[in-house]
């Protein structure tokens, strides 16, 4: 892959040496004592030219241009034993004084095809091409065969008119030194331009321009070589691509989306062919070296949370925040509090009575309300929430361990939050804002928060006023649209699951303080204490209104529980959805209804156990699907479940499904997952495009950027 420097060249050998000076300083240094010799370093610097080993001449037939040539070989022989770029010859058999249109036609033809054989032959060596030598009409065609076929620089050397005529005077000896101090600044190089190969006479067209359809003589010997064409083929082909280009562009974009099972944000397929490359060859997910700077990365996309539980969002310092929340509130009761945390206390200190169920916290000491034992016990680790977390997880804190623990043991990792603590308005309001800093944090422009107020009412408050208190907090965010989906339990009674329906049809009838951000219902909790089919019937007054369903299923049971949800409950989104490919009939018609999938790529490995990039322990684990998912056109969308349980946040999430996936995930698999966040969500339908095309503008100036 040799750097080539290709020029035009008529009778005025001197180019030559004009052009390797600059070049080629090392051979010889001709601008030494020019007085602009540091910006000419400069510019050969700022360039990044590298000498040339190879310079290729294109020119007439005719007596002055071989006596022109002669004068070269001459100068070259004067250079003595120096490393010299190989000079090479051709001549246009046919054309000698480009004086007919004809001659001009079949001159272009020749310069093209030598620049794109240069331009193959460099590989990934640099092309600089030449404006000076030969006619204007040559400079021109060498131009333009440069925006066609791409060069790493494109540099002219302007004449002094006042030493014009000394110049032509001095002899070949006199060019292998520098220029002498009267004439020092009789010719200038400068660097002006660089071009990348034009997009419509590679990718975008039929298919790239390749030399051998338009061969030329080469031979390693440097002899002048003649070069024979008859008609200017190639000079039209570049036209026709160039007239041609909006239409091709269209026939490129069109066949990039028909490659694929669904398409990405629109305005990404009119990006140059290149960038499109990039995006879906850079993998994220695979080295643990590059992680800190992908997940920078991606925490600036502006993203989604579909699928997020306000009880399990708070890590251990954000526990400790909410239960602080309630310090004014529990004052009266610190007496009767003080004997069971002094208990406490010296049992933690002694590592005794580990692990602690939790959920015999709520009620410990009579007389005191709920969550107040709970938020006098967390705020025993005010000073130490590192603690709190061993407390919490144990063995858990090792992500290798922390995986297929299944779904009883990693929901008890939750009850100190959830209806363990958010039972109090100051619990609740904490709670909400711990979530919306983290979704500042992160970029999340679009939040739908599942809450079960019926559960968070034994602290006094009723439903109404749970709803209330969460919709004030979420409501209002400048930068962030929050909507609320009611979460009922199925391993609860099926009272309670009637109370939440019974709360949602009176918030959507105006009963209630007006709340126009309830967006959904979700079933949720342990799949197997209650199927979708026998639920039917409770969620028909709610169907009569027409509220948007999402339920989950599929996580631990098998896709029989997929089936019944979008059966019998008509959910327009399925929360995980881990066993659908066990029915290619059931998938295909998710993909028919563009149902979507909310996949929760930390809690799915941590409750059901999936192999991961990043841990040798987890290789024997079956595969994640989402990938696979997301290959066959499913609506696909990436969320976090509970943050705080899964130990993970909403840009690590968008990663976690990248090291779940073997390969990796490229950075245009990302950009959908986020895509169909958008379009996913419940929100009303202009709210849903304008997030959409926002989002989309946004992603469009991030990838002009720095890439990960
Ligand atoms: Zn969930």
């Amino acid at each position: 892959m040799p750097n080539i420097l290709i020029t035009t060249f008529g009778a005025t050998w001197q180019i030559v040496p004009e052009l390797l000076g600059f070049a080629n300083p090392g051979l010889v240094d001709l601008y030494a004592l020019h007085p602009a010799a540091d910006r000419i370093r400069e510019a050969r610097a700022r360039a990044g030219i590298c000498p040339v080993e190879e310079l290729w001449l294109i020119t007439t037939k005719g007596k002055t241009t071989d006596e022109a040539v002669l004068k070269v070989r001459e100068w070259q022989g004067l250079l003595g034993r120096k490393p010299q770029p190989e000079i090479r010859v051709w001549q246009a058999n046919n054309v000698q004084d480009l004086v007919s249109e004809a001659e001009c036609r079949l001159m272009a033809e020749c310069i093209y095809r030598l620049v794109l054989h240069a331009s193959e032959r460099v590989k990934r060596g640099q092309l600089i091409v030449s404006l000076t030598g030969g006619r204007k009409t040559m400079s021109s065609d060498i131009q333009n065969a440069a925006v066609a076929f791409g060069c790493h620089a494109l540099v002219h050397v302007i004449q002094n008119e006042r030493h014009r005529r000394s110049l032509l005077g001095l002899s070949p000896d006199d060019f292998t030194r520098p220029l002498p101090a009267d004439l020092r600044d009789a010719v200038t190089p400068v660097v002006t331009g660089s071009y990348r190969t034009s997009p419509v006479v590679d990718e975008v067209a039929d298919g790239p321009l390749q030399g051998a359809a338009y061969p030329v003589p080469f031979s390693e010997a440097c002899d002048p070589l003649e070069i024979n064409v008859k008609r200017p083929e190639l000079v039209l082909e570049v036209q026709r691509r160039q007239d041609n280009a909006g239409f091709l562009y269209c026939n490129y974009t069109n066949r990039l989306m028909h490659e694929e099972a669904d398409a990405n944000f629109l305005a990404l397929y009119s990006l140059p062919p290149a960038v499109i490359r990039d995006l879906k060859a850079r993998r994220l997910g695979m080295d643990p070296q590059r992680e800190e700077a992908e997940l920078a990365w991606i925490r600036k996309l502006p993203k989604t949370e579909l699928h997020c539980h306000l009880g399990g969002v708070a890590d251990a310092r954000e526990l400790v925040e909410i239960a602080a929340a309630n310090r004014r509130a529990m004052a009266p009761y610190g007496d009767r509090l003080a004997p069971w945390l002094d208990r406490w206390r010296k049992r933690l200190d002694r590592g005794q009575g580990l692990p602690i169920r939790f959920k015999n916290l709520r009620k410990a000491v009579p007389g005191v309300p709920e969550p107040f034992c709970v938020a006098a016990f967390v705020l025993l680790f005010e000073d130490r929430p590192e603690f709190l977390d061993e407390v919490v997880f144990g063995p858990y804190l090792d992500a290798s361990a922390f995986c297929g623990i299944g779904f009883k043991p990693y929901e008890a990792l939750g009850d100190l939050q959830g209806s363990g603590l958010l039972q109090s308005e100051e619990s609740l309001r904490a709670a909400c804002r711990v979530l919306m800093r983290r979704a500042a944090l992160h970029n999340i422009r679009c939040i739908e928060v599942r809450c079960s107020p019926v559960n968070y009412t034994r602290g006094g408050l009723d439903p109404f006023q749970v709803a209330q208190i969460i919709h004030e907090e979420l409501t209002g965010r400048q930068h962030c649209t929050c909507s609320i989906i009611f979460t009922a339990s199925r391993h609860h009674n099926m009272a309670r699951v009637r109370q939440h329906i019974c709360l949602a049809r009176s918030l959507m009838a105006g009963d209630g303080p007006g709340f126009p951000n309830l967006a959904g219902f979700d079933l949720a909790g342990n799949e197997t204490a209650g199927s979708a089919a026998r639920m039917r019937k409770a969620f028909m007054p709610m169907m009569e209104k027409c509220m948007h369903f999402t339920i989950h299923a599929g996580e631990i049971q098998d896709v029989g529980s997929i089936w019944e949800a979008v059966y019998h409950l008509s959910a327009e989104r399925i929360g995980h959805g881990l066993t659908l490919r066990d029915n290619p009939g059931l998938l295909e018609r998710f993909r028919d209804r563009s149902i979507a999938l909310e996949m929760c790529p930390s809690s799915n490995f941590q409750i059901v156990g999936f192999r991961d990039n990043y841990l040798p322990a987890s290789q024997g684990r079956p595969l994640y699907p989402l990938k696979e998912y997301l290959d066959q056109g499913l609506r696909v969308t990436v969320n976090t479940d509970n943050p705080g349980i899964s130990r993970t946040d909403f840009s690590r999430e968008l990663h976690r499904a990248a090291r779940l996936t073997p390969g990796g995930l490229s950075i245009w698999d990302l950009l959908l997952l986020i895509r169909n966040g958008y379009k996913s969500g419940f929100c009303k339908r202009p709210v849903r495009t304008k997030l959409l095309r926002e989002a989309e503008s946004e992603i469009l100036e991030l990838i002009q950027g720095a890439l990960p």
